[in-house]
């Protein structure tokens, strides 16, 4: 059985292979399949040590020709006149590696670059060389963002400036005036209709960015009477990230098409229509409107679009505008695969439990043993609520000084005892009580992970969204502890407790006995959008060793890049240390111990050894 979902949330790119290797395949549609257990060996032996992010180029060029064929096809099946492109938002993962892919793969299909700052703007500009491709200037704009964007234009780029908020219209017209050069530009509208998921709030009356119907109205008259009317070109909304609801994707597009009707009846040029982003992953593989889901497949997103779009402008005879899409997400999650492996485990005992408690303990400790004695299939519920009532009694009885830290200890185990076989009582039932879903949780291993949820996951600890997170071997042997993962900081926020499951969201994950010494690899997966960029150094754990592979279709695979991550010295230098004064100061600290005696100067020697190792080395835990 498909234990962790691979077939329903990997888009066709990760599948277990026959000795229990998690693999990847160059495409979907792909015979080929590569171990990632074997990749692993490979970076090893390669000096690379573990966290690492893996990125595999074939499936970003993959994604985008898939959404690229997907449009093309809608397009061509429905008779639509004019073209997609799509554009890469910059924000979703800036890495150079990332948008050096990006406009190599997607050059062939004309795919463009979103972009929100000026650094943005800076790095598209440094990249895009393809002048049909679309470059969307999102974002709050001063002159100088806008001089830029102005002169991309004259130089040929496909560049629009998008009006985030009535006031920037004043300055582009200023600018544009100044330099002497027409600018293309685009409206972003507020729409009216707000979606469900994470991310609801770019959309609707209240988001802060857009104009409004009536800011519409004023920018039209303004751009009327400076005669400049025919610069607008485009119009863009953005309903909001991971949209799980294809309908609320099809109420937006309607009402976007109509503004647009709007603006090319006011004897604006258009041309363009800008749909944002927004296009989901199915994360939790649930195909549902779930915020971590979506309820529709890439065709039926692209197919839906073209068909609203086409529909609403049909009836008012306008011309059928280009396509853009802005999706992020869709476009690299896939593509980046975070390894770590695991340092150890910590698990409840399963302590002897005595035959009689004897007769000087207190009554709560008696209980306790009556009701492990009483547990059968139907009464679960009962002996459950009977053992808290009972360990809370016990617990508290402690504090009056009435029951001795012994007696205590042993009514936690037999406690520990109650919880445990009313689980396994419970994992035998079709139907077990609804009360004690739950009740896994409290008895589940820690698996220490070589990696910070703050680092790597960060959106798993700031809004709990869910990524497939699952062994990387030993997938032919049945898991037998039930987990939940903590990261190697000192927060106790830093952890994973919540893991994708078709039905339910699951608190625990099933994994298998951890031997030590033996490596124990995972993998947490689709983590290629948003999490490098709003990763952060909590505890001074910094960016993990990144390398990037291309599979071949004879099953080999090439390492095409390696990036270092962040040495000691590194992160301390991002928080303005300065890591030469940081080692002298313990220097003169090792030649004081040295003077009072504690050192001698060989010790010393090995001291300073041991700090500039750690200073120099990987933030990361070696493995043992
Ligand atoms: N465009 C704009 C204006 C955005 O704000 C965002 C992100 O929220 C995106 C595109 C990317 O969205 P997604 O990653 O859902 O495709």
């Amino acid at each position: 059985a498909d234990l962790y979902g691979v077939k329903s949330w990997s888009g066709g790119y990760f599948d277990v292979a026959e000795n229990g290797d998690l693999c990847i395949k160059p495409s979907p549609a792909s015979k080929t399949r590569v171990s990632i257990p074997e990749i692993i060996a490979g970076i090893r032996d390669r000096g690379f040590e573990m966290p690492v992010l893996l990125r595999i180029e074939n499936i970003l060029d993959s994604q985008i020709s898939l959404i690229h064929k997907s449009f093309g096809s809608a397009i061509k099946k429905l008779g639509y006149k004019g073209e997609f492109r799509g554009v890469y938002p910059i924000k979703v993962n800036q890495q150079e590696q990332v948008i050096g892919e990006i406009c190599a793969f997607g050059s062939r299909f004309h795919h463009g670059l979103e972009v929100g700052s000026k650094a943005e703007l800076i790095t598209a500009l440094s990249h895009l060389t393809d002048h049909q491709a679309c470059l969307i200037c999102n974002g709050y704009k001063d002159a100088e963002f806008i001089d830029l964007a102005l002169y991309a234009r004259k130089m040929g780029f496909n560049c629009f400036l998008v009006l985030e908020m009535p006031s920037e219209l004043e300055l582009v017209l200023e600018r544009a005036a100044a330099l002497g050069i027409d600018p293309q530009i685009g409206i972003r509208i507020k729409v009216s209709s707000q979606v469900g998921g994470h991310w609801a709030e770019s959309a609707g009356d209240l988001s802060i960015f857009g104009l409004s119907a009536s800011e519409v109205v004023d920018a039209l008259d303004r751009l009327k009477a400076e005669g400049k009317l025919d610069c607008v070109r485009l119009l863009h909304f953005h309903l909001g990230s991971q949209v799980p609801n294809i309908r609320d994707i099809r109420t937006a597009v309607h009402e976007v098409c109509r503004m647009y009707a709007e603006l090319a009846a006011e004897g604006c040029p258009m041309g363009y229509l800008d749909l944002g982003g927004g296009l989901a992953v199915d994360y939790d593989g649930s195909h549902t409107n779930f915020e971590s889901s979506r309820n529709y497949s890439l065709e039926e997103y692209c197919s839906d679009v073209v068909e609203s779009v086409m529909t609403a402008l049909d009836e008012r005879d306008i011309p059928h505008p280009h396509i853009v899409t802005e999706s992020g997400r869709a476009t690299v999650a896939y593509y980046s695969v975070l390894l770590f492996d695991v340092m150890d485990v910590s698990r409840l005992e399963n302590r002897p439990l005595p035959d009689v408690v004897p007769d000087d303990c207190p009554d709560p400790v008696h209980n306790l043993l009556e009701v492990y004695q009483a547990i059968t299939p139907r009464k679960l519920q009962e002996c459950y609520n009977d053992a808290i009532f009972y360990r809370d009694e016990m617990r508290q009885q402690f504090n009056l000084g009435q029951c001795t830290l012994r007696q205590r200890a042993m009514g936690e185990t037999i406690f520990w005892a109650i919880m445990r076989k009313v689980a396994d009582t419970m994992d035998d039932l079709k139907a077990p009580p609804r009360g004690l879903t739950d009740i896994s949780y409290p008895l589940a291993s820690i698996y220490y992970c070589n990696m910070s949820v703050f680092q790597s996951l960060p959106d798993a600890w700031a809004i709990d969204q869910l990524f497939p997170i699952m062994p990387l071997h030993r997938l032919n042997e049945q898991p037998t502890e039930k987990a939940l993962l903590a990261d190697i900081t000192c927060d106790c926020d830093g952890k994973i407790d919540h893991f994708i499951d078709p039905r339910e969201v699951k608190r625990v994950l099933e994994l298998h006995s951890f031997e030590p010494g033996e490596p124990y690899y995972m993998g947490a997966f689709l983590v290629g959008a948003y999490q490098e960029t709003l990763g952060d150094l909590h505890n001074l754990f910094g960016d993990t060793n990144v390398v990037s592979v291309r599979l071949g279709e004879d099953g080999g695979f090439d390492i095409v890049r390696e990036q270092e991550g962040d040495s000691v010295a590194d992160v301390l230098s991002y928080v303005e240390y300065d890591p030469k004064t940081v080692a002298g100061n313990f220097r003169n600290t090792a030649e004081q111990a040295v003077r009072d005696g504690r050192l001698t100067p060989q010790e010393r020697r090995d001291v300073m050894k041991a700090f500039r190792n750690c200073l120099n080395g990987y933030t990361y835990l070696h493995s043992k």
